[in-house]
């Protein structure tokens, strides 16, 4: 039998020797590697072929310069990057985000993630991630279009529907994507819509994107609540975040009947006893582009709390991180399972620390990781690219439905994995073990490439 442990910590620690400044790349390369060590045991054609080795060297990374000219006639630099990271299984695919946060170690880990999320969507998709520090914040919509094309003006070249397809993230929605698909247009001369996905429905978007990602949580949750027999109905629902996946989340569990009682912004979190009054949410954060401390302007009975981590001692039964990563600490999983948490579903990418993490799991919550629970949103965005080569758009219930098929066929074979390689609620294994094999599987078939 392979030595698999020996195998995992000669990579990690050659990724640690070549970039010891990327240490959420390192965290995360290091969870997905333990977690497959028992398939390796069983394949050592693996280590043979290098196939870790390659797994954690992206196939190419672009970092670019991105000059603009803010409303004051001043100049702008900001840094652009893609980071193609695996295209066994199909063209790169992976979201961009503008936040001032962003950094070549975040883009790697999110690439590194997007590579085994994609795998487990079922679909033909590799992994990619892209983005630029540039802050949409304040920034008003003609400085937020001049920087996309001048970001496109160079990403443009790299991409392409057979070679890479882009999408939003944090800070990139449906405006960015228009801006961005625009200048695409104008530089190739050639309508190819299916070059960025998260497009507006009227040009080639797909219908339900915009819900998939926090839907595709829930049905994913439900899931995981559903084999231990518990009911979301009447549950108390702890949501972070007040964008496009946290929204969707809110909206799903309320329709399943859960009480959701508090969202957040970068700046604060609302805690309303009464269950959160979505509608409000979304005038506020969708068509104000406001703060989400006004909520409480309108509904007295709410607080609002300066600061975000705050959010994690409200009592609940359900905990959905959903703004950025690292938002739950070992603290504040801690304060959650003092509560009574009873699960917690990534909503966001690696918004639980790997000790909130091991916490969560050694204390009996089911814990619904991301690169399963999130899916839903690159399926749907690759549902758009079928869409797109077809030239049809299907309707609402046609997505959500297949949709809904994805997120129980990726639970069904994250739990099938995890009971024949680890503990049976070992999510992160299972999830791990399903796309790595598939991954690693297809590298091998391609040959040293
Ligand atoms: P949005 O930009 O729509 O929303 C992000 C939300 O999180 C905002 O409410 C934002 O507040 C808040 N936020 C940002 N940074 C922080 C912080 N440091 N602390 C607390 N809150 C913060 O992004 P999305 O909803 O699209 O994405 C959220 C997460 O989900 C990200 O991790 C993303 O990678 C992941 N994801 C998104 C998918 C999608 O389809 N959209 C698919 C899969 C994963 P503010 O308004 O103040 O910035």
């Amino acid at each position: 039998m392979a030595d698999s442990k020996a195998y995992v910590k000669r990579v990690l620690a050659q990724i640690e020797k070549r970039d010891p400044d990327q240490k959420q790349f390192l965290a995360t390369v290091t969870k997905v590697l333990e977690s497959v060590e028992p398939l390796l045991d069983q394949h050592p054609e693996y280590e043979q072929n290098k196939i870790l080795e390659r797994m954690v060297e992206p196939e190419r990374v672009i970092e670019f310069r991105v000059p603009w000219t803010d409303d004051k006639g001043e100049i702008q630099i900001n840094r652009g990057y893609r980071v193609q990271l695996n295209s066994a299984i199909g063209p790169y695919k992976g979201g961009l985000r503008f936040h001032p946060s962003v950094n070549l170690d975040i883009l790697k880990f999110l690439a590194f993630e997007q590579v085994y999320k994609n795998a487990l969507t079922g679909l033909p998709i590799g992994g990619a991630k892209g983005g630029s520090d540039f802050d949409p914040h304040g920034k008003s919509d003609a400085e937020v279009m001049r920087f996309c094309q001048s970001f496109m003006t160079e990403l443009f070249r790299h991409i392409g529907p057979n070679v890479d397809v882009p999408a939003g993230d944090i800070g990139v929605g449906g405006r960015e994507v228009g801006y961005l698909f625009g200048q695409y247009k104008r530089l190739r001369n050639s309508y190819d819509a299916g070059v960025l996905t998260g497009k507006r429905v009227d040009y080639w978007g797909s219908l339900a994107r915009t819900e998939a990602t926090g839907y595709g949580l829930m049905y994913f949750v439900k899931d995981m609540l559903d084999a231990k027999g518990i009911d979301l109905k009447d549950k108390v629902v702890v949501v972070s975040g007040a964008g496009n996946v946290a929204t969707y989340a809110i909206e799903k569990a309320q329709s399943y009947g859960a009480k959701v009682v508090t969202c957040s912004d970068s700046n604060g979190y609302v805690y309303d006893p009464n269950g959160i009054d979505l509608d409000c949410v979304k005038e506020i954060k969708q068509v104000k582009r406001g703060r989400i401390k006004e909520y409480v302007e309108t509904h007295p009975q709410a607080e609002y709390h300066e600061g975000c981590t705050g959010v994690w001692t409200v009592k609940c039964d359900v905990a959905l991180p959903c703004a950025t990563q690292r938002e739950i600490d070992l603290e504040s999983a801690k304060a959650l399972v003092a509560n009574g948490v009873k699960a917690v579903g990534e909503g966001a990418n690696m918004p639980s620390t790997l000790e909130a993490i091991d916490y969560f799991q050694s204390h009996g919550v089911l814990f619904g990781p991301a690169k399963a629970a999130n899916a839903g949103g690159v399926a749907t965005s690759a549902l758009e690219m079928a869409q797109n080569s077809e030239r049809l758009q299907w309707t609402f219930e046609e997505v959500d439905g297949k949709l809904h098929g994805i997120m129980t066929n990726i639970y069904k074979q994250a739990k099938a994995n995890a009971e024949k390689y680890a503990d049976p609620d070992d999510l992160v294994a299972g999830a791990n073990i399903t796309a790595f094999q598939k991954v690693a599987n297809v590298m091998l078939a391609h040959g040293l490439v």
